[in-house]
C-alpha cells in the first residue's frame, strides 16, 4: 500500500516523481504529494487530495528544475484523505514520505512538543522525531533518521530529505518495500520496481532493518546498528509492455484476458507432458522430505486465501495421508495454533509484501516448519524470507482486483501437491488426469475467455441494477464461488457473499428474493445431482439464477446461462472463475465505477 518515489541526479526530479507516482498509483490513491529541493535547498512542496491527476494539475502550475525530490501516493491509515494529511510531511527543514504505520505515534508525540503538528497522521510524528535528532542540520541526516527509527514501533518504508542537505536522500525500511534504482549520475527510489522500468535495469532491494544514504552517484547502506551492508545489484526483469494497458480499456480486462499467457509462464519447464510428471525446482525439498509431509498449512489473504482453499480441495483428492489447513493470515498470526512436525507451510502472496502473510511466515519459521512461497513479485520480501518457493511468474498485476494471480497461484499449489504425491509413490494413473488437464489449461482458458466474454457482457448489463448477490458452489466450486463473490464486491460494490450450496438451507436461503440474484457454479462431477437439488430449492423460491456450467444438456429453468464448452473436467471450476471475473468486470463498467482502483482499497497490503 502507498507508493513512494524519489530522485537525485542531473535531470528534473519532477518528471520521474510524477511518472513514478502514476505507475504506483494502484498502491494508494486517496491523495499524493511531492517535494523537490533546489541547489540552495529551497523546497517546493506540492500536495493534492484525490488522484495523481489532481497533483499533476498543480505541478503544471509549479514547474521546477530541481534535481532532487521525493513523492508519495497515499492510502490513508491515520487521518482522512486531505491535502494536509497528504505526504510529504514537514518538520523544520525535513520532509518525510512514509508507507506503513507508526504504532507508538501517540507516545512519541508526547515528547515532541517543540513541533507544531498540523496533520492527523502518524507519519508527521516520524518527521518531527527525525527533526528532533537532526537539530536543524547539526548532525548528519542519516544519523538522525537512524536514531528516530530506533524508537519507532510499527512498519515503515521511508524516504527523507532536508533543505540543509539538498544532495542526499535517506531511505529505510521495515516491513514496507523499497527499491533503489541505479542510473547514470542518478539514483532513483520506488516502492516497486515497475516505477523504475524505462529508467534503469539495475536495482538494489533494501532489506528490513536497513537504512541507506543516496546521492546521485553513491549508495551507502547500513543496518540500524551501523553495520555496513554491501549493495547487491539485481536486474529488473519487467518490461514496459507488461505495465501498460496494451489496447484494453482497463488493466483488469487486460489481466483477465492474458491468463492463457500468464498461466503458460507458471507452467513453463514444470510439466513434463510426455512422462506426465511435475517438476518444481524452487521448493528445494528432497524426495525424503516430500514423502514425509503429512500436513500442509496454506496461508494467504483475500484472493490468495481463496486460491489456497481451492488448491487444498484438489490436493487432498490425490495425496494420501495428508491433512490440509488453509488459513487467513490476519487471523492465524495471532492464534496459538499448533503445527505438527512434518508440516510444510505454503505462503501465498501476489506482491510478496502482504503484511499479515509476512508476519505468519516469520511465526511459522520460528516453529521450525519449512516454508514455501507461492509468490509473484520477484525479489519481494516473502520470496526472500521463505525456505524455498515457486514463483507464479504472471508478470505485474496492476489492477487492484487480483485475477491472473489467482489462477496461477491455485495451479502452482496443485503442482506442489502433485510433487508431494509423486514422492509418496501415488500411481501415475491417479495423477495423470490432473497433470494432463493442467498442461492443456492455458489453451482452454483462451478458448473459454473468447467464447464467454460477449455473452457475459450482455448478462452483466442485465443484472447491473442489482446490489445483492449470492454465489453458490460445492466442492472445488465452493472456493471458486468465494473468489467470484469477492471480485464482484471489491469492484462493483455489490453486496456479494458466497455459500457452500449445501449450507443454503441452514440460513442463507432466507435471503432469496427479488433484491438478490444467485450466481451458481455447476460443474459436472459426482456431486452434480446434489447440486441440482440445491438449485431446485432456489428456483422454487423464485431465485434469479445465473447458471455457469459445463454440462452440455443443462436444461434447468434458470434466468441466464453461461455455457463453458471444454473437455477440461477436473479443473472446470477454474474456467468457471473466468466467467466470474468477466462478470465482475462488466458489472463494474455497467455501474460506471472505477474498475482498476476501487474505493477504499489498494494493491499490495503492506499494513496490518
Ligand atoms: N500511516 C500513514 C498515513 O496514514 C501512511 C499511509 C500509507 O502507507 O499510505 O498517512
Amino acid at each position: 500500500m502507498c507508493g513512494i518515489v524519489g530522485y537525485v541526479g542531473e535531470k528534473e526530479a519532477q518528471g520521474f516523481l510524477l511518472s513514478g507516482l502514476k505507475r504506483l498509483e494502484y498502491r494508494g490513491y486517496d491523495s499524493a504529494g511531492i517535494v523537490t529541493l533546489a541547489n540552495d535547498g529551497k523546497a517546493t512542496l506540492i500536495r493534492a487530495k484525490g488522484k495523481i491527476n489532481n497533483l499533476e494539475e498543480k505541478m503544471a502550475q509549479n514547474r521546477h528544475k530541481d534535481n532532487i525530490g521525493i513523492g508519495h501516493t497515499r492510502w490513508a491509515t491515520h487521518g482522512e484523505p486531505s491535502e494536509t494529511n497528504a505526504h510529504p510531511h514537514k518538520a523544520g527543514s525535513i520532509y518525510v514520505v512514509h508507507n506503513g504505520i507508526i504504532e507508538n505515534y501517540k507516545e512519541l508525540k508526547k515528547n515532541l512538543s517543540q513541533h507544531e503538528f498540523v496533520s492527523d497522521t502518524d507519519s508527521e510524528v516520524l518527521a518531527a522525531l527525525i527533526e528532533s535528532f537532526y537539530k536543524d542540520g547539526k548532525y548528519p541526516l542519516i544519523n538522525a533518521v537512524v536514531q528516530a527509527l530506533k524508537l519507532v514501533q510499527g512498519t515503515y518504508g521511508v524516504a527523507v530529505v532536508s533543505e540543509k542537505a539538498p544532495e542526499e536522500i535517506i531511505v529505510a525500511r521495515s516491513g514496507s518495500p523499497l527499491v533503489i534504482g541505479i542510473g547514470h549520475d542518478e539514483t532513483l527510489i520506488a516502492s516497486d520496481a515497475s516505477a523504475l522500468v524505462g529508467h534503469t535495469k539495475r536495482a538494489v532491494y533494501l532489506n528490513d532493518g536497513e537504512v541507506a544514504r543516496l546521492t546521485k552517484n553513491s549508495i551507502e547502506i547500513k543496518t540500524l546498528n551501523a553495520e555496513p551492508i554491501s549493495a547487491k545489484v539485481e536486474e529488473i526483469e519487467t518490461n514496459l509492455a507488461a505495465i501498460q494497458k496494451g489496447g484494453y480499456d482497463h488493466f483488469l480486462l487486460k489481466e483477465i484476458m492474458e491468463q492463457p499467457k500468464s498461466l503458460t509462464e507458471t507452467l513453463r519447464g514444470r510439466i513434463n507432458s510426455k512422462n506426465h510428471t511435475v517438476h518444481l525446482g524452487g521448493p528445494g525439498l528432497s524426495e525424503t522430505e516430500l514423502r514425509k509431509i503429512n500436513h500442509l498449512i496454506i496461508v494467504g489473504c483475500g484472493t490468495a486465501y481463496h486460491a489456497g482453499l481451492l488448491a487444498g480441495y484438489y490436493i487432498e483428492q490425490f495425496t494420501p495421508e495428508i491433512t490440509i489447513e488453509t488459513v487467513i493470515a490476519s487471523e492465524y498470526r495471532y492464534r496459538n495454533a499448533y503445527i505438527p512436525k512434518d508440516s510444510v507451510a505454503l505462503i501465498v502472496s501476489q506482491s510478496g509484501e502482504t503484511a499479515d502473510t509476512l508476519a505468519c511466515l516469520r511465526e511459522i519459521k520460528k516453529q521450525g516448519i519449512k516454508t514455501i512461497g507461492i509468490v509473484n513479485a520477484i525479489g519481494s520480501t516473502i520470496a526472500r524470507e521463505v525456505d524455498g518457493g515457486t514463483y507464479v511468474h504472471v508478470g505485474p498485476e496492476i489492477s487492484v482486483a487480483s485475477t491472473k494471480a489467482f489462477t496461477s497461484q491455485a495451479v502452482a499449489m496443485v503442482m506442489f501437491g502433485l510433487t508431494i504425491a509423486q514422492a509418496k509413490g501415488v500411481k501415475s494413473a491417479t495423477l495423470r488426469p490432473y497433470i494432463d488437464e493442467i498442461a492443456r489449461m492455458p489453451e482452454e482458458i483462451g478458448n473459454t475467455l473468447e467464447v464467454v466474454r460477449p455473452e457475459i457482457e450482455k448478462i452483466a448489463k442485465k443484472y447491473a441494477e442489482y446490489d445483492h448477490a449470492i454465489y453458490l458452489g460445492r466442492d472445488t466450486a465452493y472456493p471458486t464461488a468465494m473468489e467470484g463473490a469477492l471480485k464482484l464486491k471489491e469492484i462493483s460494490y455489490v453486496d456479494a457473499n458466497a455459500y457452500a450450496f449445501g449450507e443454503l438451507k441452514h440460513g442463507p436461503l432466507a435471503l432469496v428474493d427479488d433484491r438478490f440474484f444467485e450466481m451458481t457454479l455447476l460443474p459436472k462431477g459426482v456431486l452434480y445431482d446434489k447440486v441440482i437439488s440445491n438449485l431446485q430449492e432456489v428456483l422454487a423460491r423464485g431465485g434469479h439464477v445465473i447458471a455457469v456450467t459445463n454440462v452440455e444438456d443443462f436444461d434447468m429453468p434458470v434466468e441466464s446461462i453461461v455455457k463453458i464448452t471444454t473437455d477440461i473436467e477436473i479443473f472446470a471450476p477454474i474456467l468457471m472463475n473466468l466467467a466470474s471475473q468477466l462478470f465482475a468486470y462488466y458489472m463494474t463498467v455497467a455501474k460506471g465505477y472505477n474498475v482498476d482502483q476501487p474505493r477504499n482499497l489498494a494493491k499490495s497490503v503492506t499494513v496490518e
